[in-house]
């Protein structure tokens, strides 16, 4: 334990000193790239890892479309658990520093492989979400969208066009929201300085977007409990719950 905690606080230091070192060289330009492992502590459960949903779910059953044709309303139900719980959500430690990291200037956009508006409710402006949004419906036929600000009490819900409503995010074997993915995309390919924070690397393409930046010259810095594949072309990996680490991280770099 001891021995993991002066690993951290090695980690930590070669992170500030690392980004002081770019903030004399240039203006940096960052972004923060954000999966389900950030909203942990503010329970809401993740795909993958420990206690991650795909241990009690077979994603095949619950989110493919093909799963929503075949019985909309056992899915809707589903949903409608997860829509209450995401609304009800408060924003974390690990929230709260991303955006600090925003006022720090060290990040100008947070892409976010999370659906929970998380990010939003914790101040960051630039959030870009990959995966859509879980409060938000979209009707599966006219493409009317709509955010809700309670789950739908009638399930499955209608459109007025007489369709079946759906949650607006990207289903497995979806491809992602074409704006988003390619502004994704090019700010990985312009920027100094990426964290990656609470994601598995395994989602593509999203997982792909530190290669590209590293590939660039960027400076690459992971927080995760678990040791990743980004952690092979990280330039520091601060391993442990981003809602410690990160506090601990920005009290270090602002006492410089
Ligand atoms: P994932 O579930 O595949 O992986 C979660 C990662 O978070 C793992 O690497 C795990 O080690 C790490 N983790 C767990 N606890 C952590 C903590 N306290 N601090 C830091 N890291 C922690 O998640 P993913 O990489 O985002 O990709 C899977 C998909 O899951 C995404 O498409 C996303 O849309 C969806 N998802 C979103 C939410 C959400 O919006 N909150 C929740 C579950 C799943
Ligand atoms: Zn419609």
């Amino acid at each position: 334990m001891i021995f993991f905690v002066i690993e951290m606080k090695q980690a930590i230091d070669k992170a500030c000193n690392l980004i002081i070192k770019l903030q004399q060289l240039k203006k940096i330009r960052g972004y923060v790239l954000t999966g389900a492992g950030v909203s942990k502590a503010s329970d809401i459960p993740t795909f993958r890892g420990e206690d991650g949903l795909w241990e009690r779910y077979d994603f095949e059953e619950v989110a493919t479309y093909d799963a929503w044709i075949r019985n909309p309303e056992k899915i809707w139900k589903l949903y409608q658990e997860g829509i209450d719980l995401i609304l009800n959500a408060q924003p974390n430690a690990a929230h709260k520093a991303i955006f600090q990291l925003e006022n720090l200037n060290l990040s100008q956009f947070v892409i976010t492989q999370n659906v929970d508006s998380l990010h939003q409710k914790a101040g960051s402006k630039n959030v870009i979400e990959v995966h859509g949004n879980f409060t938000r419906i979209k009707c599966t036929a006219c493409g009317r969208k709509q955010i809700l600000s309670k789950s739908p009490e009638k399930i499955p819900p209608f459109c007025d066009c007489g369709s079946l409503f759906r949650p607006d995010v990207v289903l497995f074997n979806e491809s992602l929201p074409e704006k988003e993915i390619s502004k994704a995309f090019d700010i990985a390919a312009k920027s100094d300085l990426v964290f990656v924070i609470g994601t598995s690397a395994e989602v593509i393409p999203a997982a792909t977007l530190p290669l590209i930046s590293k590939r660039n010259g960027a400076v690459v810095i992971v927080f995760n409990p678990e040791k990743t594949t980004h952690v092979q072309i990280a330039d520091v990996f601060i391993q442990g719950k981003c809602e410690e680490t990160l506090p601990i991280f920005l009290q270090e770099l602002t006492k410089e």
